[in-house]
């Protein structure tokens, strides 16, 4: 589904990424983990097409697509959609008309009409059931007051009214008390399917013990420095990254 070949990238001058390779294949669950400041964001931000970000070297193709060809409307339209590390304020934009914009955006994509009222509500009041949210959190302000934990809860119902092919989730465990980060997991654990392939970028192992991924990838100083299955998160977990540092400098 997702290759990335030999990719560097250079932000404001200095090289963050620098030669990195990773493939994804539908239905699989990957979690990009590695030590703070090794590029972890980085990457799922050249995916989904942020500014700011200079690709010098390499290629991200997306079910045989270019990538780096698209931009980052047409990235989410194709499914490819990252949740927000530390998602904005959007004072004066009543949450649900943002889930119902971007859902119609994407339909709109797909060549199909809006969504009806009625199946959207439908639809919107399921998922925020799922994630245990009030529905009174529908009508606020996206974002405004919404607390850390409010705020990943929201990122995961957006996941799950939007389906992304490819839903690249950055620390989504971050700031969050063990109750919410169960449901946040359940959440994320709903999305597994066949067709769809997550991204989990986390610093701590602590996520992977309720999302168990199939693939575990260790980002050091710019590359995928070791890869393996959920047990090296959890040797990750005991022994810290040095050893893989300097596995990978000898
Ligand atoms: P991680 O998510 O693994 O902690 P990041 O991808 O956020 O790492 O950052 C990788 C490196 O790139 C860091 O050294 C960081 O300071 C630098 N960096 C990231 N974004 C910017 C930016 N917008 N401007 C300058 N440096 C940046
Ligand atoms: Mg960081
Ligand atoms: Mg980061």
């Amino acid at each position: 589904m997702l290759e990335v070949k030999d990719l560097h990238v250079t932000v404001e001058g200095s090289e963050i990424l620098k030669g990195l390779s990773l493939t994804i294949n539908a239905g699989e669950i990957h979690a990009i983990m590695g030590p703070n400041g090794a590029g972890k964001s980085t990457l799922s931000a050249v995916i989904a097409g942020k500014d700011g970000y200079e690709v010098t070297k390499g290629s991200i193709t997306f079910e045989g697509q270019d990538v780096l060809e698209m931009e980052v409307e047409e990235r989410a339209r194709a499914g490819l959609l990252l949740g927000f590390q530390y998602p904005v304020e959007i004072p004066g934009v009543k949450n649900i008309y943002l889930l119902k914009a971007a859902l119609n955006a994407q339909r709109e994509a797909q060549g199909l009409g809006e969504i009806p009222a009625p199946e959207f509500m439908k639809l919107i009041k399921e998922k925020v059931a799922s994630m245990k949210m009030d529905t009174s959190f529908l009508q606020r302000a996206v974002n405004e007051g919404f607390s850390g934990g409010e705020k990943k809860r929201n990122e995961i119902l957006q996941m799950l009214v939007l389906q992304p092919k490819l839903a690249m989730l950055d620390e989504i465990d971050s700031g969050l008390d063990i109750d919410a980060m169960k449901v946040v997991a359940d959440g994320v654990n709903s999305l597994r399917a066949e067709d769809r392939a997550i991204l989990l970028v986390t610093h701590y192992q602590r996520l992977l013990d309720y999302i168990v991924p199939d693939r575990v990838h260790v980002l050091v100083d710019g590359r995928i420095a070791k890869s393996g299955d959920a047990d090296l998160a959890r040797e990750l977990e005991s022994r810290g990254y040095d050893w893989v540092q300097e596995e990978t400098a000898a």
